[in-house]
């Protein structure tokens, strides 16, 4: 059996602290004990996420943190627009429309990133809107979004900026409280190295006045109850059991990113980013995303190669597990992710193994390229020097 090397957009590897504190003996969590450890969590998620807005933390996935935004600040009946660029942005349309709220789609192709300008001329045709529904990184295709730019037009109005940052916040730069995010999405089992079953959400003053207006169609995802919670009289406390074992994991993971610090995090991220993208383009393969995000990279599989025949093999021969295209991009993409425990090596291993998959399957390539590429790019040269 080779090594392992989980490389995909989620989820991703868990530190050994993590993974030691959720070892321990279950212990009650109405207690002082659970509740110091929440409220350390509670404050490092605010450091990761940039904000001094109230951070609500849900025992779901990601989706249901993305449920839970819409309706809590979108009444049956009202208006929200929706930025549509793939899988994780159309998401927000279903969810909608599943609660009777009207979703106005903005859809553009598969890899292209939504256009600011856009927002603006949706806003304005479309006043009533309660909220814009957007995403960070679409881990569908790999595209980042200009989060802050669309943020500044979303500001100018009522509406509220909702960001599906399930697999960005700590992946690329995500500034919460500057870019105006209203809500703000987040996964554990993404950049937050934690195992899947938690979901966060940030929430503004001016989402809060939004979702006081109405009672949401929902009980376990009234997100007032949490809210209530975190500033009842004990303190930092959760309406309903929260995955206790997962938040003492948790605030190890956060912990770590703490000590490294978020700028430096972000930082590293980017320049994984640069070298894969180098790699990869040595080796004569197209990134997908016209707006590349910095947490992870989707490439176009080669003319004549079996995508999915690819994947197994390369996971089967080096242990080296990407993930696949969604719906329409089955077969025709590969997303792979560098940001948590992915460290430079981790991505001159992939981009090596996966020329040597290209070159067992027929295509043409030039063993090591890719490898020399992503090198030289994290030594800080120009991706072609030393040719
Ligand atoms: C992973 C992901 C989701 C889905 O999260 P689940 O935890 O599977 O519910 C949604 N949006 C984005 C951008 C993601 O990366």
């Amino acid at each position: 059996m080779p090594k392992r090397r989980l490389m995909t957009p989620g989820p991703t590897q868990v530190p050994e602290p993590a993974r030691l504190a959720m070892a321990r003996q279950v212990i009650h969590h109405r207690t002082p004990e659970f509740r110091a450890v929440f409220a350390e969590v509670l404050l490092g998620l605010k450091y990761v996420f940039q904000t001094e807005n109230d951070v609500l933390v849900l025992t779901s996935s990601g989706t249901g943190a993305m449920e839970a935004a819409v309706v809590n600040v979108a009444p049956r009946g009202s208006k929200v627009i929706v930025l549509e660029s793939g899988v994780f942005s159309r998401r927000w349309a279903q969810i909608s429309e599943r609660f009777g709220i009207q979703a106005v789609r903005h859809a553009v192709p598969w890899g292209q990133a939504i256009e600011p300008a856009d927002v603006e001329r949706l806003l304005a045709e479309h006043p009533d809107t309660v909220a814009v529904l957007g995403t960070l990184m679409e881990s569908s295709t790999g595209v980042g979004h200009d989060v802050q730019a669309i943020g500044e037009m979303v500001a100018k109005t009522d509406a509220l900026w909702v960001v599906d940052a399930i697999s960005g916040a700590g992946a690329m730069q995500c500034l919460t409280d500057r870019w105006h995010i209203d809500v703000l999405v987040v996964g554990s089992q993404k950049a937050l190295m934690t195992p899947p079953g938690l979901a966060f959400l940030a929430v503004s003053d001016k989402a809060w006045r939004q979702v006081e207006r109405a009672t949401p169609q929902a009980f376990y995802f009234d997100l007032k109850f949490h809210r209530d919670k975190i500033h009842g009289a004990a303190g930092s406390d959760t309406p309903w059991t929260p995955a206790h074992t997962l938040i003492a994991g948790l605030g190890e993971s956060l912990k770590q990113i703490r000590a490294e610090g978020i700028e430096a995090v972000w930082a590293n991220s980017a320049l994984l980013a640069r070298a894969t993208r180098a790699g990869v383009q040595a080796m004569g393969l197209e990134v997908f995303a016209a707006r590349p995000a910095e947490g992870m990279t989707a490439v176009r599989f080669p003319a004549g190669i079996d995508g999915k025949a690819f994947l197994k093999r390369l996971e089967a021969r080096f242990g080296v597990k990407l993930a696949g295209g969604q719906l329409e991009l089955d077969g025709q993409i590969f997303r792979l992710a560098h940001f948590g425990l992915v460290d430079e090596l981790d991505i001159i291993a992939t981009l090596a193994a996966i020329e040597l998959v290209l070159d067992e399957m027929g295509h043409a390539v030039t063993l090591g390229t890719a490898a020399a590429a992503a090198s030289r790019v994290i030594q800080g040269k120009p991706a072609d020097a030393d040719k």
